[in-house]
């Protein structure tokens, strides 16, 4: 098959890589950015996925090893893009490869530099919930399964220091401490972005103690702490202590009310936690509070049936707004009016704060520097709203997944194939132009 024209897809998660994929396998030559040194998106912190409880690792490594591989795929990992100038079918792109100061080629992941650095912080990857050095991965199974030194804490490289133990430690010598970033300028045709989304910042509702108190969790700490590659290497202990949680409370639709939209996920997502806590802590009680159920087509309404009454006792709440948690003695307390309005109360171990999906905190940056525009939410705007086109503002740049607006893994997937195959009609409609 002739080449069929260059294309370029930021963010690697499960609707980036999707869409590279597609669009290799249909011999376009794929540039794929990645601003984290590893790929795979946020798919990869799921031990399992809705609605089957599938293994996430199962379903997502083979597809990172299909782009890692791919003779059509450029993987452009630590990177970013930084002007994208022209138009649909020439457009000119620059990329900053970051510095990773450990070779890609060299490196067989064998881990022996990590100990050595005297460096230790909090490892983001892992949503805090554990430290890491300066030279490391982000977790165990990253893809490449190559470390990167952070400049800004690794001794040498921040301060100057006469530090250089990793390097000393690598029998291979695929520790370069002078490297610098690499500017790269690209042509292709199309773009698709794929970078994903964030959650609500849970510190923004005080009363609801995410931040103050320790047996409050995030979604995705708690996605981490059930891992088995997580943390705790999947045991579900409380932070700070090996204390196994006996009662948990599972706060939903956390955000809606500031963000005004339903987050699609979340009540799946706070089902499949109740399932997975059943599974590991069998006499563990756990309570959803919800005001609404979000369980569209017939796998979410049968999960969802599945679990309540069985997994989760479901507490119903006239005002998600008024919950408020507070410390108890050793435990939690949660307030929560009841469908009269009466205050009520139940005392847990733990909580976890089912927040809402919004905007990626660099998407506002990315909108500027792609010329795409956003919609009244902050996610990136397609142009024809409601027929399912992934054409943005700007012509021969298209948006997939949930940068789009939140949704699913099916539904990222079905959206990243559908940019991928509008970028193709132009790119193929080209080769037979010329
Ligand atoms: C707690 C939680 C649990 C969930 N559980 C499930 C589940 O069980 N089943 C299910 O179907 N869905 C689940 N979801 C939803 C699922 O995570 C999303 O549907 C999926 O991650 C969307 O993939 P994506 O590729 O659009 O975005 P992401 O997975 O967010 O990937 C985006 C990628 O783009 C990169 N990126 C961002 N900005 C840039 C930039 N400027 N330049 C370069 N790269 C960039 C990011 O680093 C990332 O790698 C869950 C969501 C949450 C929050
Ligand atoms: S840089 Fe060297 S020591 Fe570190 S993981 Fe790679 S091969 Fe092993
Ligand atoms: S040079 Fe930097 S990354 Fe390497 S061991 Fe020293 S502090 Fe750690």
């Amino acid at each position: 098959m002739p080449q069929t024209g260059n294309i370029l897809v930021i963010g690697a998660g499960i609707a980036g890589m999707k869409a590279s994929l597609m669009l290799a396998g249909a011999s376009s030559k794929v540039y794929l950015v990645e601003k984290l040194p590893i790929i795979g998106g946020k798919v990869i912190k799921n031990e399992e996925s809705f609605p089957n409880l599938e293994c996430s690792t199962c379903m997502v490594a083979p597809i990172q090893q299909d782009v890692l591989q791919n003779p059509n795929i450029e993987t452009l990992t630590y990177s970013t893009v930084e002007k994208i100038e022209g138009s649909a079918g020439d457009f000119s792109v620059v990329i900053r490869k970051k510095a990773r100061y450990v070779s890609l080629t060299d490196c067989i992941g064998c881990g022996m530099c990590y100990e050595p650095c005297p460096v230790s912080l909090k490892n983001e990857w892992e949503e805090n919930l554990i430290n890491r050095k300066a030279i490391y991965v982000p977790c165990s199974g990253s893809l490449p399964n190559v470390p990167v030194i952070d400049s800004e804490h690794c001794l040498r490289l921040s301060c100057g220091e006469d530090c250089s133990l990793c390097a000393e430690s690598c029998a291979f010598e695929a520790i370069n401490l002078e490297d610098v970033d690499e500017v790269l300028e690209i042509d292709v045709d199309a773009v698709i972005l794929a970078t994903g989304s964030s959650t609500f910042d849970l510190s923004s509702i005080p009363d609801l103690g995410y931040g103050t108190l320790p047996g409050v969790y995030a979604p995705l700490e708690f996605e981490r702490l059930f891992a088995s590659n997580g943390p705790t290497f999947g045991s579900i202990t409380l932070r700070d202590s090996d204390k196994v949680p006996g009662s948990i409370a599972v706060i939903h639709c956390v955000g809606r009310r500031e963000q005004k939209y339903c987050s699609a996920v979340c009540c799946m997502y706070s089902f499949k936690f109740a399932r997975f806590l059943k599974h590991k802590i069998p006499s563990v009680n756990v309570f959803n509070i919800y005001s609404d159920i979000c369980v569209p087509g017939k796998n979410y309404q049968s999960f969802y049936k599945s679990v309540e009454g069985v997994d989760t006792e479901m507490l119903y709440t006239s005002s998600i707004a008024d919950v408020s948690v507070s410390e108890s003695g050793s435990g939690l307390k949660v307030a929560y009016p009841d469908a009269a309005g009466a205050m009520k109360e139940l005392s847990v171990d733990m909580v976890i704060l089912a927040a809402a999906i919004v905007p990626d905190d660099d998407v506002i940056e990315l909108a500027k520097i792609t010329g795409v525009n956003l919609d009244s939410r902050g996610f990136i705007a397609t142009v024809h709203d409601g027929s399912g086109s992934m054409e943005t503002s700007r012509k021969g740049v298209f948006v997939a997944g949930t940068a789009e607006g939140p949704k699913d893994i099916q539904n990222s997937v079905v959206q990243a194939e559908s940019a991928a195959g509008q970028v193709m009609g132009i790119v193929t409609s080209e080769v037979s132009v010329s």
